[in-house]
């Protein structure tokens, strides 16, 4: 199956870069047999679509870390293909029923913050319940009885996939039912639905899958599903080369659900394959997005050699995201990388206050004569 060409096809056009909030999908939903199930803290729609006749049920869920939008992206890609006439829109409805909730937590997507209107991170909010959006994600999750569930995210720039050199640019988790990370029937299922997305996904971004850390927290709602016994995949959508609107990353996750749905349906999943889950490397923090290396500064009226790495924070100004870089390390960055790296060779830091990069401060600055530095990059 060509999925790039699925995925060019399908695009939601309309759906770009970071800041996607209910101002962007409602236009989109409005085509849709959507419901809204109740309301975020400060009063805002969540929608319920579901759609298909089969009797596999995935119930998939975005965005309720408000800032992470890149799988709300590749969602509504989804829906663009399922509803085509195209032979696997068909089919697809055809061996399942989907619930999707495109955007858990439109207050946060507005805010653009990982946690909801009144500071929760709801993916820490499983037990108690005590956010609105929580206690719908719940309230959906006992209605549908789900036979798989999606839990739909984004990671940040900093994750490599293992020691491989290379960004995480999609992550998943089979997350743990219990304390002792015990491997059942159920875990082992969304470790084959994984294996099945990293098999397909190895050809587009070789060494850039990565696999979460799998310690046991039961307020996570991944956790807690397994814990129910429905197999859960946590999906991480991540940094690709250059991609800090997460586009590519977006049609990469837009693959991974085609194909781990295609092996559900063509029952690729029956046969134990925790091995081979186990052999995707696990991620690792090992990323800035910038790194100078060989600089010389001047610390005190002493010249010594050092590196140090910058740092992109995403603020949200006048309704955009902005990418502002700041100093986030200074030192030996003993196995660190960045992004985008720059060898000064032994010439000298200065920027307009000191011959020293401190942290927190802007990423403004020279090298040398020659190599002014405007917000982490070269000008
Ligand atoms: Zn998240």
């Amino acid at each position: 199956m060509d999925y790039i060409k699925l995925h060019k096809q399908y695009k939601a056009n309309s759906l770009f870069g970071r800041y996607i909030t209910l101002v962007d999908i409602e236009p989109l939903l409005e085509k849709l047999p959507k419901e809204i199930i109740g309301k975020s803290v400060l009063g805002k729609p969540i929608y319920k679509y579901t759609i298909g006749t089969g009797q596999t049920r995935i119930f998939m869920w975005s965005q309720m870390h408000g800032n992470e939008s890149t799988t709300t992206k590749a969602l509504f890609d989804f829906f663009n293909c399922i509803h085509s006439n195209d032979a696997i829109g068909a089919k697809l409805l055809q061996e399942f029923t989907f619930c999707f909730l495109p955007m858990v937590n439109p207050d946060g997507a507005e805010l653009y913050t990982r946690e909801n209107a009144n500071s929760v991170d709801l993916n820490r909010d499983s037990v108690d319940l005590s956010q609105p959006e929580s206690q719908l994600l719940h309230q959906i999750f006992t209605e549908f009885k789900p036979d798989f569930c999606y839990n739909l995210h984004d990671q940040r720039t900093i994750f490599g996939a293992g020691d491989s050199g290379n960004a995480a640019t999609v992550s998943f988790l089979a997350p743990s039912y219990n304390e002792n990370r015990e491997v059942n029937k159920v875990r082992t299922r969304a470790m084959n639905v994984i294996v099945a997305m990293n098999y397909e996904l190895q050809k587009h971004i070789p060494n850039q899958v990565g696999r979460f850390d799998d310690g046991f927290n039961i307020n996570c709602i991944g956790d807690t599903f397994m814990s129910l016994g429905v197999p859960t995949i946590l999906f991480e959508a991540g940094h690709y080369q250059n991609d800090y609107y997460r586009e590519f990353s977006r049609k990469m996750i837009f693959i991974a659900l085609l194909s781990g749905l295609r092996s559900i349906y063509e029952n690729d999943i029956v046969d134990n394959k925790i091995a081979i889950y186990l052999q995707i490397p696990q991620n690792k923090i090992v990323f800035y997005d910038f790194i100078y290396k060989n600089v010389k500064i001047n610390y005190d009226g002493k010249e010594i050699i050092s590196n140090f790495a910058a740092q992109y924070k995403e603020e949200l100004v006048d309704g955009k995201i902005q990418f502002n870089a700041y100093i986030a390390e200074i030192g030996e960055l003993k196995g660190k990388l960045g992004h985008i790296q720059f060898n000064a060779h032994k010439m000298m830091y200065f920027d307009e206050k000191a011959a020293f990069p401190k942290i927190n401060q802007k990423a403004d600055f020279n090298i040398g004569k020659d190599n002014y530095f405007v917000n982490g990059l070269k000008k």
